[in-house]
Protein backbone atom coordinates (compact mmCIF):
# COMPACT_ATOMS: atom_id res chain seq x y z
CA UNK A 1 0.00 0.00 0.00
CA UNK A 2 1.35 3.66 -0.75
CA UNK A 3 1.36 6.43 1.53
CA UNK A 4 1.83 9.86 -0.04
CA UNK A 5 4.11 12.24 2.11
CA UNK A 6 4.08 15.43 0.42
CA UNK A 7 3.95 14.43 -2.95
CA UNK A 8 5.96 11.25 -2.60
CA UNK A 9 4.15 8.14 -2.76
CA UNK A 10 6.20 5.93 -0.26
CA UNK A 11 5.73 1.88 0.06
CA UNK A 12 4.27 1.38 3.83
CA UNK A 13 6.00 -1.10 5.00
CA UNK A 14 8.45 -2.77 7.34
CA UNK A 15 11.78 -4.07 7.07
CA UNK A 16 10.24 -7.53 6.30
CA UNK A 17 7.23 -6.69 3.83
CA UNK A 18 9.82 -4.56 1.86
CA UNK A 19 12.36 -7.68 1.35
CA UNK A 20 9.78 -9.34 0.31
CA UNK A 21 8.75 -7.45 -2.43
CA UNK A 22 12.31 -7.33 -3.27
CA UNK A 23 12.48 -10.75 -3.65
CA UNK A 24 9.17 -10.90 -5.96
CA UNK A 25 10.75 -8.17 -7.72
CA UNK A 26 13.67 -10.53 -8.35
CA UNK A 27 11.48 -12.84 -9.91
CA UNK A 28 10.12 -10.52 -12.04
CA UNK A 29 10.92 -10.10 -15.88
CA UNK A 30 11.98 -6.20 -16.15
CA UNK A 31 14.65 -4.15 -14.95
CA UNK A 32 12.67 -2.61 -11.71
CA UNK A 33 13.81 -0.01 -9.96
CA UNK A 34 13.63 0.80 -6.23
CA UNK A 35 13.94 4.25 -4.37
CA UNK A 36 15.11 4.96 -1.10
CA UNK A 37 14.27 9.08 -0.52
CA UNK A 38 15.51 10.74 2.85
CA UNK A 39 13.39 13.56 3.84
CA UNK A 40 15.90 15.67 1.88
CA UNK A 41 15.14 14.29 -1.32
CA UNK A 42 11.33 14.19 -0.64
CA UNK A 43 11.85 17.95 0.27
CA UNK A 44 13.51 18.47 -3.22
CA UNK A 45 10.87 16.38 -4.85
CA UNK A 46 8.34 18.97 -3.55
CA UNK A 47 9.90 21.77 -5.52
CA UNK A 48 10.90 19.45 -8.94
CA UNK A 49 8.03 17.60 -10.71
CA UNK A 50 10.41 15.64 -12.90
CA UNK A 51 12.63 14.15 -9.49
CA UNK A 52 9.34 13.47 -7.92
CA UNK A 53 7.96 11.41 -10.91
CA UNK A 54 11.21 9.87 -11.36
CA UNK A 55 10.44 8.04 -7.60
CA UNK A 56 7.02 8.01 -7.80
CA UNK A 57 7.92 5.74 -10.87
CA UNK A 58 9.79 2.80 -8.90
CA UNK A 59 8.52 0.02 -8.17
CA UNK A 60 9.12 0.37 -4.63
CA UNK A 61 9.72 3.27 -2.32
CA UNK A 62 11.24 3.18 0.82
CA UNK A 63 11.33 5.82 3.31
CA UNK A 64 14.85 6.26 4.28
CA UNK A 65 14.70 8.47 7.65
CA UNK A 66 13.49 9.11 10.58
CA UNK A 67 12.48 12.58 9.19
CA UNK A 68 9.72 11.18 6.34
CA UNK A 69 8.82 9.06 9.46
CA UNK A 70 7.99 12.32 11.36
CA UNK A 71 6.93 14.21 8.12
CA UNK A 72 4.11 11.35 7.72
CA UNK A 73 3.53 11.10 11.24
CA UNK A 74 2.83 15.24 11.22
CA UNK A 75 0.50 14.52 8.40
CA UNK A 76 -1.63 11.87 9.92
CA UNK A 77 -1.14 9.09 7.18
CA UNK A 78 1.71 7.41 9.32
CA UNK A 79 4.24 4.97 8.24
CA UNK A 80 4.78 1.76 9.48
CA UNK A 81 8.79 1.82 10.10
CA UNK A 82 11.84 3.60 8.47
CA UNK A 83 13.19 1.24 6.15
CA UNK A 84 17.18 2.79 5.46
CA UNK A 85 18.56 2.22 2.28
CA UNK A 86 21.43 0.62 4.23
CA UNK A 87 19.80 -1.84 6.04
CA UNK A 88 17.45 -3.06 3.08
CA UNK A 89 20.80 -3.57 0.95
CA UNK A 90 22.44 -5.30 3.95
CA UNK A 91 19.74 -7.86 4.54
CA UNK A 92 18.84 -8.42 0.68
CA UNK A 93 22.60 -9.69 0.34
CA UNK A 94 21.68 -13.61 1.93
CA UNK A 95 18.50 -13.30 0.08
CA UNK A 96 20.91 -12.33 -3.23
CA UNK A 97 23.23 -15.40 -2.07
CA UNK A 98 20.63 -17.81 -1.54
CA UNK A 99 18.76 -17.30 -4.60
CA UNK A 100 21.85 -17.45 -6.34
CA UNK A 101 21.48 -13.94 -7.54
CA UNK A 102 24.43 -11.99 -9.00
CA UNK A 103 25.45 -8.58 -7.90
CA UNK A 104 26.96 -5.56 -9.50
CA UNK A 105 28.14 -2.80 -7.41
CA UNK A 106 27.85 1.10 -9.13
CA UNK A 107 29.10 3.86 -7.91
CA UNK A 108 31.11 5.99 -4.86
CA UNK A 109 34.62 6.60 -5.14
CA UNK A 110 37.26 5.02 -6.71
CA UNK A 111 38.55 1.85 -4.59
CA UNK A 112 35.28 1.74 -2.19
CA UNK A 113 33.42 -0.97 -4.10
CA UNK A 114 36.35 -3.01 -4.09
CA UNK A 115 36.05 -2.63 -0.17
CA UNK A 116 32.60 -3.08 0.61
CA UNK A 117 32.56 -6.38 -1.70
CA UNK A 118 35.20 -7.39 0.78
CA UNK A 119 33.18 -6.77 3.34
CA UNK A 120 29.74 -8.46 2.22
CA UNK A 121 32.19 -11.43 1.20
CA UNK A 122 33.43 -11.83 4.40
CA UNK A 123 29.57 -11.92 6.08
CA UNK A 124 28.16 -13.49 2.95
CA UNK A 125 30.54 -16.26 1.79
CA UNK A 126 27.85 -17.64 -1.00
CA UNK A 127 27.57 -13.92 -2.59
CA UNK A 128 27.98 -13.64 -6.21
CA UNK A 129 29.62 -10.24 -6.80
CA UNK A 130 29.65 -10.15 -10.62
CA UNK A 131 31.02 -6.43 -11.42
CA UNK A 132 32.14 -3.44 -10.10
CA UNK A 133 33.13 -0.02 -10.78
CA UNK A 134 33.21 4.03 -9.26
CA UNK A 135 30.43 6.50 -9.84
CA UNK A 136 33.04 9.03 -12.13
CA UNK A 137 32.40 8.09 -15.45
CA UNK A 138 31.33 9.67 -18.86
CA UNK A 139 29.60 7.13 -20.67
CA UNK A 140 26.77 6.02 -19.45
CA UNK A 141 26.69 3.26 -22.37
CA UNK A 142 29.93 1.58 -21.22
CA UNK A 143 28.34 1.58 -17.72
CA UNK A 144 25.32 -0.21 -19.12
CA UNK A 145 26.97 -2.54 -21.11
CA UNK A 146 29.64 -3.60 -18.69
CA UNK A 147 26.71 -4.12 -16.56
CA UNK A 148 24.77 -6.13 -18.99
CA UNK A 149 28.12 -8.19 -19.99
CA UNK A 150 28.85 -9.03 -16.49
CA UNK A 151 25.32 -10.64 -16.29
CA UNK A 152 24.12 -8.94 -12.74
CA UNK A 153 20.27 -9.33 -11.67
CA UNK A 154 20.73 -6.99 -9.17
CA UNK A 155 22.77 -3.45 -9.49
CA UNK A 156 23.50 -1.20 -6.31
CA UNK A 157 22.98 1.98 -7.88
CA UNK A 158 25.18 4.67 -5.48
CA UNK A 159 25.76 7.68 -7.10
CA UNK A 160 23.89 10.38 -4.67
CA UNK A 161 20.69 11.96 -5.71
CA UNK A 162 19.10 12.91 -8.13
CA UNK A 163 21.98 11.24 -10.62
CA UNK A 164 21.19 7.81 -9.11
CA UNK A 165 17.43 8.19 -10.00
CA UNK A 166 18.06 9.71 -13.46
CA UNK A 167 20.26 6.71 -14.43
CA UNK A 168 17.67 3.32 -13.26
CA UNK A 169 15.29 5.54 -15.32
CA UNK A 170 17.19 6.54 -18.37
CA UNK A 171 18.54 2.60 -18.52
CA UNK A 172 15.45 0.68 -17.09
CA UNK A 173 15.04 -0.58 -21.02
CA UNK A 174 18.66 -1.17 -21.44
CA UNK A 175 19.81 -3.32 -18.90
CA UNK A 176 19.21 -6.24 -18.34
CA UNK A 177 18.65 -7.25 -14.62
CA UNK A 178 15.74 -7.98 -12.61
CA UNK A 179 16.62 -5.53 -9.99
CA UNK A 180 18.76 -1.97 -9.31
CA UNK A 181 18.01 0.13 -6.08
CA UNK A 182 19.23 3.88 -6.01
CA UNK A 183 21.53 3.61 -2.34
CA UNK A 184 23.21 7.11 -1.93
CA UNK A 185 26.31 6.66 0.36
CA UNK A 186 25.41 2.77 1.02
CA UNK A 187 29.09 1.57 -0.41
CA UNK A 188 31.18 4.40 1.66
CA UNK A 189 29.04 2.64 4.92
CA UNK A 190 29.35 -0.59 4.19
CA UNK A 191 33.33 0.21 3.00
CA UNK A 192 33.67 1.96 6.39
CA UNK A 193 35.01 4.92 4.72
CA UNK A 194 32.16 6.85 6.44
CA UNK A 195 31.24 5.42 9.28
CA UNK A 196 27.40 5.33 10.48
CA UNK A 197 26.20 6.94 13.53
CA UNK A 198 26.96 4.88 16.59
CA UNK A 199 23.74 2.69 17.49
CA UNK A 200 22.63 4.72 20.70
CA UNK A 201 22.61 7.86 18.12
CA UNK A 202 20.25 5.86 15.30
CA UNK A 203 18.11 4.62 18.30
CA UNK A 204 17.70 8.41 19.08
CA UNK A 205 16.68 9.54 16.00
CA UNK A 206 19.90 11.82 15.76
CA UNK A 207 21.72 10.27 12.71
CA UNK A 208 21.39 13.13 10.58
CA UNK A 209 23.29 15.35 13.99
CA UNK A 210 25.88 13.11 13.63
CA UNK A 211 25.79 12.80 9.82
CA UNK A 212 26.31 16.79 10.23
CA UNK A 213 29.38 16.81 12.92
CA UNK A 214 31.20 14.76 10.17
CA UNK A 215 30.63 15.93 7.40
CA UNK A 216 29.90 19.74 7.62
CA UNK A 217 29.73 20.87 4.16
CA UNK A 218 26.25 19.06 4.28
CA UNK A 219 24.49 21.71 6.12
CA UNK A 220 22.84 23.55 3.23
CA UNK A 221 21.79 20.39 1.90
CA UNK A 222 20.84 18.91 5.40
CA UNK A 223 18.39 22.55 6.20
CA UNK A 224 15.88 20.15 3.78
CA UNK A 225 15.03 18.28 6.92
CA UNK A 226 13.61 20.85 9.04
CA UNK A 227 12.14 22.41 5.62
CA UNK A 228 10.72 19.26 5.15
CA UNK A 229 9.12 18.89 8.37
CA UNK A 230 8.06 22.66 8.22
CA UNK A 231 6.44 21.78 4.99
CA UNK A 232 4.29 18.71 6.62
CA UNK A 233 3.27 20.52 8.94
CA UNK A 234 1.87 23.61 6.88
CA UNK A 235 -0.05 21.07 5.07
CA UNK A 236 -1.87 19.48 8.01
CA UNK A 237 -2.73 23.25 9.45
CA UNK A 238 -4.55 23.81 5.61
CA UNK A 239 -6.29 20.31 5.97
N1 LIG B 1 28.85 9.70 -6.18
C1 LIG B 1 29.23 9.03 -7.34
N2 LIG B 1 29.28 9.73 -8.50
C2 LIG B 1 28.96 11.04 -8.58
C3 LIG B 1 28.55 11.70 -7.40
C4 LIG B 1 28.51 10.98 -6.21
O1 LIG B 1 29.51 7.85 -7.31
O2 LIG B 1 29.03 11.61 -9.68
C5 LIG B 1 28.81 8.93 -4.95
C6 LIG B 1 29.61 9.51 -3.80
O3 LIG B 1 30.97 9.11 -3.91
C7 LIG B 1 28.92 8.88 -2.61
C8 LIG B 1 27.47 8.76 -3.10
O4 LIG B 1 27.50 8.92 -4.48
O5 LIG B 1 29.43 7.59 -2.39
C9 LIG B 1 26.53 9.84 -2.57
O6 LIG B 1 26.60 9.89 -1.28
P1 LIG B 1 25.74 10.90 -0.42
O7 LIG B 1 26.33 10.88 0.91
O8 LIG B 1 25.55 12.18 -1.13
O9 LIG B 1 24.35 10.15 -0.48
P2 LIG B 1 23.26 9.91 0.64
O10 LIG B 1 23.70 8.70 1.38
O11 LIG B 1 23.18 11.15 1.45
O12 LIG B 1 22.04 9.68 -0.20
Amino acid sequence: MKTDVLGVNYDNVTMEEALELGRQLLQGDRAAYCVTPNAEMAYEALHDREFCDLLNGAALVLPDGAGVVLGAKILKTPLKQKVAGIEFAQNLLPILAETGSKLYLLGSKPGVAELAAEKMLQKHPALQICGMRDGYFQDEGEVVQGINEAKADVVFVCLGAPKQEQFMQRHQQDLQIKLMIGLGGTLDGIAGTVKRAPKWMIKLQLEWLYRLIKQPKRFGRMLRLPKFIFAAFKKRMKG
